[in-house]
């Protein structure tokens, strides 16, 4: 088994717990196997406000597309339109470890192609999902 890949999962499921203990104190440690740590973080945050179990759903989905692209997978990120200027053109560039937008207009005042981490991603993608969810209840 891969080292980093070991490391890459503790990280992951120590940021999810850890971040779950914040908002959700009486959760108590996590203790299951680590595929249910999306679980103990989704139950023991159900009863929060919206906002709070958004973020909570970001760092969930942040982790999600984060494993994709250590897998090699980094047409994630063409999932998501650019925050910026809404356009499907995103793609991953590897050094930066940022989304960069295609969009040759779509630049800071430098003319630098806007470039974004996958938290940005992730949380422009929870906050559209949330925003459906309450139109349609
Ligand atoms: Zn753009």
């Amino acid at each position: 088994m891969n080292l980093g890949v070991v490391d890459r999962i503790r990280a992951a499921v120590y940021e999810v717990e850890h971040h779950t203990r914040t908002v959700a104190p009486e959760a108590g440690p996590f203790t299951g196997p680590v595929e249910r740590v999306y679980d103990y973080c989704r139950q023991h945050t159900a009863h929060l406000e919206a906002e709070q179990q958004n973020a909570s759903e970001a760092i969930i989905y942040r982790q999600e597309l984060e494993h994709a692209i250590a897998a090699g997978d980094t047409t994630v990120v063409r999932k998501h339109p650019c925050p910026q200027c809404g356009c499907w053109g995103l793609y991953w560039r590897e050094a930066a470890q940022r989304a960069v937008c295609v969009n040759h207009y779509c630049t800071d005042d430098n003319g630098v192609s806007h470039m974004w981490e996958l938290k940005r991603l992730a949380q422009d993608h929870v906050a559209r999902k949330s925003a459906v969810a309450h139109s349609a209840t």
